[in-house]
């Protein structure tokens, strides 16, 4: 039977024994920073490939330097211990990793400086996040600024901004919510970064737009550019732009590539899922789950130790 595993206080525990004080300082000023790690299962390999492991763990790194975290673990150490708790954990099917580094200290008073960090990793299984085609809003919430919290740093305490914009958005009826920036430009999603089809261009907005620099937008702009031969462009986009685009949809490491196909009730394009997205999304399936040899380099295998 499959049964979970954190990295927890510099060792690997059942995650049951991964326990923190009600007193923990990240828990009551949201001092923490973190990630997501896609592991996608392959049943054919018999094994996870976790997505661009190390590109999320040097951002995590880029977010402890900004928010003044002491990250202990080497970035090759925290590789080698998310694969060694998605091997021990023997799930056969999507899972993702979440490490957290935390003000660990028990003291109240809201700082940064002089207080105790630490690092930990935990994995759970993670279906599909948002469904097969999304109807998203406008949010009434603005995304946080850099000069609030710094969007291009995951911390936690930014997430409050997210769940505002994210329930508001289903309480309303719509699968996700579209943020605007204090300038009113399209910024991103409650987790995902976006991307409009104009015109023959793929277009997404840039880091000076408030947005997490995602990496699997990062991905499908590689794959936009070397497989459809599209020219890409980061640029501000207006609310009113997204009602007249061809083609939209959203990324990120939960949600992958979502199609979205309603924006403040007006159908994007046709209202149905457009041809470009459609190549993307195939394309990009393909290299999350380790099936396209050109883009191998980004999984890193995780055998499933208990399933053998
Ligand atoms: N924006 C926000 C606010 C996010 O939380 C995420 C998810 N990490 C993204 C964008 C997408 O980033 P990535 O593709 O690196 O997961």
């Amino acid at each position: 039977m499959p049964s979970a595993y954190a990295y927890f206080q510099g060792k690997v525990v059942p995650i049951e024994e991964a326990k923190i004080s009600v007193m923990t300082h990240a828990l009551h000023y949201g001092t923490a920073v973190f990630e997501g790690i896609r592991g996608n299962w392959n049943a054919d390999d018999n094994c996870h490939y976790l997505f661009r492991m190390r590109e999320h763990f040097e951002r995590l790194a880029l977010s402890c330097k900004i928010m003044m975290l002491d990250l202990k673990e080497p970035i090759d150490e925290l590789c080698r211990l998310s694969v060694e708790i998605v091997e021990r954990s023997g799930f056969t099917e999507d899972v993702y990793l979440r490490p957290l580094v935390y003000t660990s200290s028990e003291q109240l008073g809201v700082r940064l400086h002089n207080l105790e960090h630490d690092t930990l990793i935990f994995v759970t299984p993670f279906p599909a996040y948002l469904p097969d085609s999304a109807r998203c809003h406008t949010s009434t919430w603005r995304r946080v600024n850099d000069t609030g919290i710094p969007p291009r740093a995951k911390v936690t305490g930014i997430y409050a901004n997210s769940a505002l914009a994210k329930t508001e958005a289903n309480l309303n009826g719509f699968d996700e919510a579209i943020m605007l920036n204090e300038d009113g430009h399209v910024s991103e999603g409650s987790g995902e970064n976006i991307f409009m089809i104009r015109k023959g261009k793929l277009i997404t907005p840039g880091p000076a737009d408030n947005v997490l620099e995602g990496i699997t937008a990062a991905t499908v702009f590689q794959l936009a550019k070397d497989e459809l031969g599209l020219e890409v462009v980061e640029r501000s986009i207006d609310r009113s732009e997204l009602y007249v685009c061809d083609e939209l949809f959203m990324t990120g490491t939960a949600a992958h590539l979502t199609p979205v196909v309603e924006v403040d009730r007006r159908p994007v394009g046709s209202g149905r899922i457009g041809p470009y997205t459609t190549r993307l999304s195939g394309l990009f399936y393909d290299a999350i789950r380790g099936k396209n040899p050109r883009y191998r380099d980004w999984c890193t295998p995780a055998r499933a130790l208990v399933a053998r």
